[in-house]
């Protein structure tokens, strides 16, 4: 069904025709010691009746694989692949996030570090990726999938956001390769307005705001300028923050889409309602873009 553009499209093109819609879906969390289960499940029937074509994950797909121990990764890893089973109805594009890297904090996760499916092993092998970044076309529109997190090399149990080399050269190359319009998912964000809430009162005494390299991308200034000079991009998703905002920078828009788990299913004052992301894409390169609630609230 084709709706009206609302106040929110981008484009005021009256011959524009819808040509793709799906949601991002982001921080899952899925774990059996919460109810992540009828959350995820109510989730997939919101977005489902909304009409959409695709889930685009924005990582963070369980509840933690960085600092757990293998019996519970697989407790999260097995229900995550029921959930998905039972009750998606259309096709998945995969994003990783921190959590979903098994293993980089080896004291916590009881781990040597040369087990086939440490770190990125274990999520590409769970949801048969042949990559941790990668890009695909659908419906006249690229999508690029970046992998934000890189082991941090002075604490195991850290990490930092940013596109290693091999990486940047990829985005680059894939980007010059491509005519079409583009939307980005990152986990981590690369350029984010909650960054500064997250950073709170407390650093006026250090007269300066503080943003964590683990909390929004260390490359922003390289990537945003490599999407500028392509001119292409036009929607850049992510996740991590469990916070919705939205900016534009240079005609590129950035957008959080929350957490589908909202505060980890748990109700929590300081982060988001269980949320996920609702976004037309048009034959004109325009888009429209819609947080909207899953309709679960975490007991
Ligand atoms: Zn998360």
């Amino acid at each position: 069904m084709r709706e009206a553009p609302t106040a929110q499209s981008n484009s005021t093109n009256a011959a524009r025709a819808r040509t793709l819609r799906f949601a991002h879906f982001t921080d899952l969390h899925i774990t059996p010691d919460r109810p992540s289960e009828p959350g995820m499940k109510q989730a997939f029937e919101t977005a489902q009746a909304d009409g959409i074509e695709m889930i685009l994950t924005g990582g963070d797909l369980i509840m933690d694989g960085f600092a757990t121990r293998r019996a519970q990764v697989d407790r999260e890893w097995a229900l995550l692949h029921k959930i998905f089973q039972e009750h998606c109805r259309v096709p998945v594009e995969h994003c990783l996030g921190n959590h979903d890297i098994f293993g980089f904090c080896r004291s916590k996760a009881e781990l040597k570090g040369d087990e086939p499916d440490y770190g990125y092993g274990r999520s590409l092998g769970e949801l048969k990726l042949g990559a941790r970044w990668r890009s695909f076309d659908r419906n006249g529109w690229h999508f690029i999938v970046l992998s934000s997190v890189e082991p941090d090399p002075d604490n195991e149990c850290a990490y930092l956001a940013y596109l290693n080399d091999e990486q940047r050269a990829w985005l680059e190359a894939d980007l010059a390769a491509t005519k079409l319009p583009t939307v980005v998912v990152s986990h981590v964000p690369i350029i984010t307005v909650t960054a500064t809430i997250r950073a709170g009162e407390s650093e006026r005494k250090k007269k300066e705001t503080v943003i964590a390299g683990s909390q929004v991308h260390l490359d922003a200034a390289p990537v945003h300028g490599i999407f500028r000079r392509t001119g292409n991009v036009k929607l850049v998703l992510s996740g991590h923050m469990h916070l919705v905002d939205r900016c534009e920078a240079d005609g590129v828009t950035y957008c959080c889409s929350g957490a589908v788990c909202g505060g980890w299913w748990k109700p929590h004052k300081t982060y988001c309602e269980p949320t996920y992301a609702l976004i037309d894409l048009f034959n004109d390169g325009s888009f429209d873009y819609r947080v909207k609630p899953t309709g679960w609230t975490n007991p």
